[in-house]
């Protein structure tokens, strides 16, 4: 099939790159001319673990090309799929001027039938908007529909995640509709579902919110360990073995952060008002997890006697989560942006975001790797848990630091142990771990 995607960013570029790894012809389109330049160039604009060798052997087999006329693109396509971003707003409500725009691009181009496919995790009734849009803005009575199709990839496995999804969502106006897009996945051999529009739309958000929810749940449960004298760890794996729980998603820490979750929760609870729902769980979800690193720089600020005032912190980790170069909405923004607030040095690392970092925290400093980060530091934090910082020379880190305080926001690290090998250990939920 002849395949266009609008949209090259994390969820554009790797479906673009996996249906043409499938045997189809893709073209990718963006408005940014700079990441279609870097694309042609064979640079990617982001790090996803297996996607630039992918990307480089479709574009050998002269399978996936890259553009920034939507137009050509759309005309040469049986099915537009639209993967642009949809970033949270003021109120809360998405902003949906991206895909506003693209579905005006499609109108003009629509040159025959094609089914359009929304990607990008929109709120409930955007594919009748989309399909509103096209029909007013056509040129010619070309016939068309409309698909949601939303993508649940993870960053930092999102090649895996696309080639192995847990289900495959296809929301379409009918069944005949339906099949067409069923009939691209169907290589996969994946599980597949095929709802209305409107329920595959609101699929994705209340996913979502339900792992936020998982998330916010076992840090309140962590906070109340921390008082009570139980460990959060063996709580959490006592509860994930109940096969009515599952053990996903019930991570204590600094909470959650990333391109989705805080936008999507804030989303469906902006959905939700509009139709008279308190969504009262959501909200506690959002509360919880913007409480959560404010509680642990209390901890920390009490660790430093009551200030971070010309104190050098060393942070560990500043994607919002390892195996990804984004940044956005991190909780190790909020964390840097709040100790430079109170006067603290800061000093950080990350394998692969620092990049992304130096463009929102230009006056810090930057260091070569978490030994680096750890020197002359008054205390140490772990913000992402990437691989390479579980196993550290904790030793040398304790020997080169000013004072040995160690606050894991991850849980990585095993307390005991830490505080047999000196440091002042805090972590979330396992304070009086024995
Ligand atoms: P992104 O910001 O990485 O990429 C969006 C891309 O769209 C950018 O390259 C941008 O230049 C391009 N774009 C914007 N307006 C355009 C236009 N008018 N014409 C052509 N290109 C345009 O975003 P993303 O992370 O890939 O997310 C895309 C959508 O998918 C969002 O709705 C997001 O919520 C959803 N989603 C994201 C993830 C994820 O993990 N990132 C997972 C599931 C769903």
């Amino acid at each position: 099939m002849n395949i266009c995607v609008v949209g090259t960013g994390y969820v554009g570029l790797v479906t673009g790159s996996v249906f043409s790894d499938l045997g189809n012809e893709v073209i990718c389109v963006d408005n940014n001319a700079e990441k279609i330049a870097m694309l042609e160039r064979g640079e990617m604009p982001i790090y996803e673990p297996g996607l630039e060798e992918m990307v480089k052997r479709n574009r050998e087999d002269h399978r996936l090309f890259f553009t920034t006329d939507l137009t050509y693109a759309v005309e040469r396509s049986d099915v537009v799929f639209i993967c642009v971003g949809t970033p949270p707003t003021e109120t809360g409500d998405p902003d949906m001027r991206a895909i506003q725009e693209v579905a005006r691009g499609i109108a003009r181009a629509l040159n025959r039938y094609k089914v359009i496919v929304n990607k990008s995790t929109v709120p409930v009734g955007t594919g009748d908007m989309v399909r509103e849009i096209i029909e007013t803005n056509r040129v010619r009575n070309v016939d068309f529909d409309v698909v949601s199709n939303p993508e649940f990839l993870r960053e930092g496995s999102a090649i895996k995640d696309t080639l192995e999804p847990d289900r495959i969502v296809i929301g379409a106006p009918n069944h005949v509709v339906a099949m067409k897009i069923l009939e691209l996945y169907a290589p996969l051999e994946r599980p597949m579902i095929i709802t209305d529009v409107a329920s595959a739309e609101m699929i994705k958000y209340a996913s979502n919110a339900f792992l936020a929810t998982k998330i916010s749940f076992a840090n309140t449960i962590a906070n109340i360990c921390d008082q009570v004298g139980a460990d959060v760890a063996q709580v959490v794996k006592g509860m994930g073995l109940d096969s009515r729980i599952g053990p996903a998603f019930l991570n204590p820490g600094l909470g959650y952060g990333g391109s989705c979750f805080p936008k999507d929760t804030a989303a469906l609870v902006r959905t939700a008002e509009k139709v008279g729902v308190d969504f009262k769980i959501l909200r506690a979800v959002m509360d919880v997890n913007a409480e959560q690193p404010i509680r642990f720089l209390d901890r920390l600020r009490a660790a430093l006697d009551g200030s971070f005032d010309g104190k050098t912190i060393g942070i560990l980790g500043l994607a919002f989560k390892p195996n990804t170069d984004d940044m956005r909405d991190a909780k190790s923004v909020e964390i840097i942006a709040r100790l430079l607030a109170e006067n603290a040095e800061v000093k950080a690392y990350d394998p692969i975001a620092m990049d992304n970092a130096r463009r929102i925290f230009p006056q810090i400093c930057y260091g070569k790797n978490a030994y680096d980060v750890a020197q002359d530091a008054d205390a140490l934090v772990i913000v992402t848990e990437w691989n390479e910082f579980k196993l550290l020379d904790m030793e040398r880190i304790k020997s080169s630091m000013r004072r040995p305080i160690l606050f894991d926001g991850r849980n990585i690290y095993d307390p005991i142990r830490m505080r047999r090998l000196g440091f002042e250990y805090q972590c979330v939920g396992r304070t009086r771990a024995t």
